[in-house]
């Protein structure tokens, strides 16, 4: 089996909390296939009046507690495989928190940067059209991820309403608040991380003012997180992306790095720092690491190698199950993925939420209850991998599992 199949990842993940619950083989049958699989050919007129034709899919893991939710990625390394992973980690991840949706996920195989923006502008209304039959308020409702943005949200809503014939808030997420987005979507996974940090910190007795953080990505998530770890009081000593990292052992001052990447475009160059490749931040000597760009970066090769004591993934899908075994070995705590980053579907949630009701929250309302509901996953996931002395992942994909399988159960299998 190649464990750095995301799919192949999320089924053994499935298959052991399975295991763990003693789970009804029918249930678990069920839960291992993805309630519906949709694959486009999205064909755009380009700048020049050429036609290319992208591909793209919209993946329904589970419906069994409310809609769908889940992020649209535009990436050249999209592929089905990756969807379904990244739907079935959605399921868990909503039930985790105890939100009332299913997961699901898309993505559209495409370099966004290589497009103008009127070509990105058709492209995703064309998509959007393509998977129209999946979407809506009660059925589907997506957001951003990587590659895409709260204005590929506004075009998705658009094309939603012009279809319906009228105007359908709900039907994303992540949008601008000129059209039904809500305050502090834009911080919410970074915000959520940085709670989960701060929990587990707390829970560790280590102490937050001599914590040190790496954070490879600096993107929706990333750079928020840079910020928000710094006002917690960490000192964020590496950060990264595509291009490469800096690294300053004394602290990298997050306002001076967003000024230098609003400049520049990347983190690379940074003057206040030591260039360092993301290879070598992913093994840095610190406290707390922090992949928040792609999945599969922590692997059965360098997982030997990473220093930390504490990873937690803001990222979805960024350690190999070969990796995880290497960590447990070596005592390195991982905090998973569909607990970390689930500030951001927390937040959409709310989102939806004052769509729904045409009534709009202040930040700080948001903020609350966004922390009540991190620290209450926290709070369950942790005594559950105590209770059953099991890894954090384990525990959590035990809990979401556990919560859909008796949705399942409580609705009964139709017909
Ligand atoms: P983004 O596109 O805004 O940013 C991605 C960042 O990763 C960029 O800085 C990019 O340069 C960097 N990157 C890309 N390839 C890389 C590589 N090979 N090595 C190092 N860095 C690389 O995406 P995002 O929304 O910040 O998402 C990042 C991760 O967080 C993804 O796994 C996504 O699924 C997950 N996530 C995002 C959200 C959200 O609200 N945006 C919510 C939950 C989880």
């Amino acid at each position: 089996m190649s464990t750095n199949s995301p799919w192949e990842a999320a089924l053994s993940q499935l298959d052991q909390a399975a295991a763990l619950l003693e789970l009804d083989p029918g249930v678990h049958e069920i839960l291992r296939n993805p309630k519906r699989i949709l694959t486009v050919a999205i064909p755009i007129h380009r700048d020049d009046r050429s036609v290319s034709v992208y591909t793209g899919y919209r993946v329904h893991h589970n419906t069994s507690r409310g809609p769908s939710k889940g992020g649209i990625r535009y990436h050249p390394s999209v592929s089905l495989d990756e969807v379904k992973a990244l739907a079935m980690w959605m399921t868990w991840k909503c039930a985790i928190v105890n939100i009332p949706y299913g997961g699901a996920k898309g993505g559209v195989v495409v370099d966004p940067k290589e497009l103008s923006r009127d070509e990105l502008e058709r492209l995703t209304r064309r998509y959007a059209s393509e998977i129209l039959p999946l979407i809506g308020p009660d059925r589907d409702v997506p957001a951003p991820d990587m590659g895409t943005d709260e204005q590929i949200m506004a075009w998705i809503m658009d094309t939603y309403s012009m279809n319906v014939g009228h105007s359908a808030l709900g039907v994303v997420t992540g949008k601008p608040l000129s059209v039904g987005g809500s305050r502090g979507r834009g911080d919410a996974t970074a915000r959520g991380v940085m709670y989960v940090t701060e929990a587990t910190l707390k829970h560790r007795g280590m102490k937050v003012d001599e914590t040190t953080v790496a954070i490879q990505g600096y993107g929706k998530v990333g750079s928020p997180a840079v910020r928000l770890l710094e006002q917690l009081g960490c000192i964020v000593v590496a950060v990264s992306d595509v291009h490469g990292g800096v690294y300053n052992p004394k602290g990298i001052a997050a306002d001076a790095l967003a000024e230098y990447h609003v400049e520049t475009g990347t983190v690379v160059g940074f003057p206040d720092g030591d260039a360092i490749t993301n290879e070598e931040l992913l093994e840095l000597d610190c406290d707390v690491l922090i992949p928040a760009a792609l999945e599969s970066q922590l692997t059965g090769e360098n997982a030997g190698r990473v220093r930390a004591e504490v990873i937690i993934e803001a990222a979805n899908g960024p350690t190999t199950p070969e990796a995880d075994v290497i960590f447990e070995e070596r005592g390195i705590l991982v905090v998973p993925d569909i607990l970390a980053n689930s500030g951001g579907v927390t937040v959409s949630y709310f989102e939806w939420v004052q769509d729904l009701q045409a009534y709009f929250w202040d930040e700080d309302e948001v903020n609350m209850k966004l922390r009540s509901i991190m620290e209450r996953g926290y709070v369950d996931v942790l005594g559950l991998a105590e209770e059953r002395k099991v890894p954090m992942r384990v525990a959590a994909t035990a809990l979401g599992v556990a919560r859909v399988a008796e949705a399942h159960t409580t609705r009964g299998l139709f017909p």
